[in-house]
């Protein structure tokens, strides 16, 4: 083969081709259900897929390392703009490469080694980068977790409390990957200034929610908060962080929190960030900052109550009894399935259907064979499904889950889910190849 600049990646690249196609069709054939998924518009696609990649801009906008960055600083500048605008927020950092980078700056900004601080049980809906074991948090800090109270499954602020007075740690991380409850960050808050910790607010999982009020937004409230931008904000897979610009446990230092957050992403923590990708979330933002998207946030929380309605009317049990979000998590130990979300979510991804097996507070199974699969609802409504297909779904997935080894009950479901997908085709007059 010989090399040409100009050829196409159809032409340079079959096999790379060929992986991408097949990855449309699985898209555009089933249903997507993991919370943590959405699907980007043409447009921010576009934007990720430009000749933004070439660049070099390491610093900050009209503060770079190197020349020639004019139309970056725009790009950089627009994506900080609107990311304030959409938020509220005083001060932004659009530079981290995704969520657990923007996590892991906020601790090297504000914590030392050792340092204590507080995070959400991962079993019980926290995040790998809030302090699990295996994880920079868990290994690097000392993590003390707090965790749902075990009868309502719900997070208790009173015994977050009491445990943050114990503990005395540095910082409070507040975020879900799994919890399906409108989280009170103005009640973290509270513990927060109760034993002079920093606050942390994660919303990775509901950043979009956050943003059009469909949540309560931590920004206004919280010292920092982080987040994806690909998950409900609908943009390029990436990272963020949001912060006041005043730090209020060091008023006469060196620099301020804002300070503090910028230089640890750079040159803390990384060299030249990817403007092909803060290109995207700028357009993201935009799209975001249009009344259309406050519709689609709405419809993201409809479709979840429908789902979980249809879920516990064929009595399958949820964590938490419900939903407030866009998330759920189902528990199979009524259904004499403990240990088994691993062989329920193989059983789905047969019938077209792509949940995750997911742990439930105080797991009777272990975080390899866990007891639960989480859903979630931000890719299906980006898709165009409402309620009435949410119903339909929830039956389907009930179907599976009692009759895991029929081969033809999922092959039966496989087809109903082919045929409510065809309806609602991904990016359909779309050049997926550019
Ligand atoms: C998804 C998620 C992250 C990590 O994001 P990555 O982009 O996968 O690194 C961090 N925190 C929370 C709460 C998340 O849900």
């Amino acid at each position: 083969m010989s090399v040409n600049m100009k050829d196409s990646l159809e032409k340079v690249d079959s096999e790379i081709t060929g992986a991408i196609k097949n990855e449309h069709t699985r898209l555009n054939e089933g249903v997507e259900l993991i919370p943590s998924e959405n699907v980007v518009s043409k447009a921010v696609l576009q934007a990720m897929g430009s000749i933004l990649t070439n660049k070099y801009s390491e610093g900050y906008p009209g503060k770079r390392y190197y020349g020639g960055n004019e139309f970056i600083d725009v790009v950089e500048n627009l994506a900080i703009d609107r990311a304030k605008k959409l938020f509220g927020a005083e001060h932004v950092n659009v530079q981290p490469n995704s969520g657990s980078p923007a996590n892991q700056a906020v601790f090297f900004a504000l914590m030392n080694l050792g340092d204590t601080f507080m995070g959400f049980d991962l079993t019980a809906g926290g995040h790998l980068t809030h302090g699990s074991p295996v994880n920079f948090s868990g290994k690097q800090y000392n993590c003390v977790p707090y965790n749902v109270d075990k009868e309502t499954e719900l997070l208790d602020y009173d015994q977050i409390k009491k445990d943050a007075l114990k503990a005395k740690p540095k910082m409070i991380i507040s975020g879900l990957t799994a919890y399906p409850r409108e989280i009170d960050f103005k009640a973290f808050q509270e513990v927060c200034d109760a034993v002079g910790a920093y606050h942390m607010a994660d919303i990775a999982h509901i950043a979009g929610l956050c943003a059009t009020n469909v949540h309560q937004n931590p920004v206004p409230v919280c010292d920092v908060v982080t987040t994806t931008t690909h998950k409900t904000l609908r943009g390029p897979r990436s990272g963020m962080i949001m912060c006041k610009t005043e730090d209020r446990f060091d008023k006469e230092g060196k620099r301020n929190l804002a300070q503090k957050i910028d230089f640890a992403v750079f040159p803390g923590l990384s060299g030249g960030p990817h403007e092909h990708t803060i290109a995207g979330k700028a357009v993201a933002f935009l799209e975001d900052l249009q009344p259309e998207y406050k519709t689609y946030c709405q419809q993201i929380v409809k479709n979840a109550k429908a789902l979980a309605d249809s879920l516990m009317d064929q009595g399958i049990e949820l964590v938490t009894g419900g939903t407030d979000n866009h998330l759920m998590v189902a528990k199979l130990v009524n259904k004499g399935l403990t240990g088994k979300g691993k062989e329920v979510q193989n059983a789905l991804d047969e019938a077209g259907i792509t949940v995750n097996k997911n742990t439930i507070p105080y797991e009777p199974g272990s975080p390899f064979n866990p007891s639960g699969i989480r859903l979630g609802t931000p890719a299906v409504t980006s898709r165009g499904f409402k309620e009435s297909e949410m119903k339909v779904i929830g039956e389907s997935i009930a179907k599976v889950i009692d009759n895991l080894n029929d081969k033809t009950v999922i092959e039966g479901v496989k087809k109903d889910i082919l045929e409510l997908c065809k309806q609602y085709p991904l990016y359909d007059d779309f050049q997926i190849l550019g």
